[in-house]
């Protein structure tokens, strides 16, 4: 049976990455040896590197005097390295859900946080809009798609501090004006490539102004100074990821896969409001999230979530049980998601609302 991967990372990839990452795996760039067991200062793995970065800056418009780096250990270590390279004592944070929460907790090792507007309240239901920033902070951090709870900020904030912003759920989802971050990082495994590899894209100016002694490797100028080098970059993954900028590059850039994505997830969302079972977590059409959609059972028939959950899953849908904290369903539908697999999942839901 044809599988349809809803999961929210490690999620879907380009069929291509998986072919070339498997190739690649045998015989790296004719070798005679896997991408596993070739130096990462060869000849081949360094053009590998310098093509992602490369990329990276070609799809998204990167402008002059940014740098971009793939490291390792996730987002949840830029949580901590974000603070570390550029507060000195003081930065805002919005709160839009579990993963702002735990980018608050580390940066309060640092100084003081002020946590500008939560949505909180509501379970994180929505973007809270309209909160000021103070003027005397180092920068403010967002978190720009709310994997677990299905929201979004759709377009660039304008605000008057550096803005800062884990993206790792949304990046190169739609085009975006790097110019108005100072740092940018994705855990590679949502939206580009397999776990291991994160991406961060740092402005050059912001570094150098931190009062405190930073470690070598937590420090972003070690790892720029070194071309993402300093110590030895996750391989394989990074492999995988520049066969996901390729393909990207190749089937348009960011504003086909900004108008491709728009009307994938208008497809479920459609469907949500449609369907007597069903309904979108997120009330405000304006706060969705075009990667994750979250949705649940109507009070009337929430008795019937595990029995569609057996249902949808005998269909051949695969990872779409919500998060634990949200409940009901999360449907993941990163870029690489075909809007075939969507069509299938409302065609279920549809099934399954004729049987009930
Ligand atoms: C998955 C996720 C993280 C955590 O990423 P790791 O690479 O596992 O550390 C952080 N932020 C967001 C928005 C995520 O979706």
């Amino acid at each position: 049976m044809k599988k349809h991967n809803f999961y929210a990372g490690p999620s879907i990839l380009p069929e291509i990455t998986k072919e070339k990452t498997a190739g690649a795996a045998i015989n790296f760039a004719e070798t005679g040896l896997s991408v596993m067991e070739v130096s990462h200062r060869s000849k081949e793995f360094v053009a590998v590197m310098d093509e992602a970065q490369a990329l990276v800056k070609e799809l998204l418009k990167v402008p002059e005097g940014y740098s971009v780096l793939f490291l390792q250990g996730g987002a949840s270590l830029q949580f901590l390295m974000a603070p570390y390279n550029l507060m000195n004592k003081k930065a805002a944070y919005l709160n839009t859900g579990a993963w702002s929460k735990k980018a608050i907790k580390e940066a309060k090792f640092f100084g003081e946080v002020v946590e500008v507007a939560s949505s909180a309240d509501a379970n994180f239901n929505y973007i809270p809009k309209g909160f000021e920033v103070p003027s005397d902070v180092d920068y403010l951090h967002i978190t720009t798609n709310n994997t677990i709870f299905g929201t979004e900020i759709l377009s660039d904030l304008n605000v008057s501090v550096p803005l800062l912003a884990d993206m790792s759920s949304d990046i190169f989802s739609r085009p975006m004006d790097v110019s108005k971050y100072d740092l940018i990082y994705a855990g590679a495994q949502k939206n580009l490539g397999p776990s291991g590899a994160t991406l961060v894209i740092v402005k050059d100016d912001a570094l150098g102004k931190m009062e405190r002694p930073i470690p070598t490797i937590l420090n972003y100028k070690t790892h720029i100074d070194n071309g993402s080098m300093f110590n030895t970059p996750a391989t394989l993954p990074v492999f995988a990821c520049l066969q996901t900028l390729r393909w990207l590059k190749e089937n348009g850039g960011l504003e086909a896969m900004e108008k491709t994505n728009i009307a994938k997830a208008k497809v479920l969302y459609d469907e949500l409001d449609r369907n007597k079972l069903f309904k979108a977590n997120i009330p405000n059409s304006e706060d969705r999230s075009l990667m994750n959609v979250t949705f649940v059972m109507t009070t009337e028939y929430a008795g019937l979530e595990k029995e569609f959950l057996e249902f949808a899953t005998g269909k051949g849908m695969v990872g779409i049980k919500g998060h634990r904290s949200v409940g009901g369903f999360r449907a993941s539908i990163y870029n690489a998601m075909p809007v075939e697999s969507i069509e299938a999942l409302v065609e279920t839901m549809q099934e399954f609302e004729k049987m009930n």
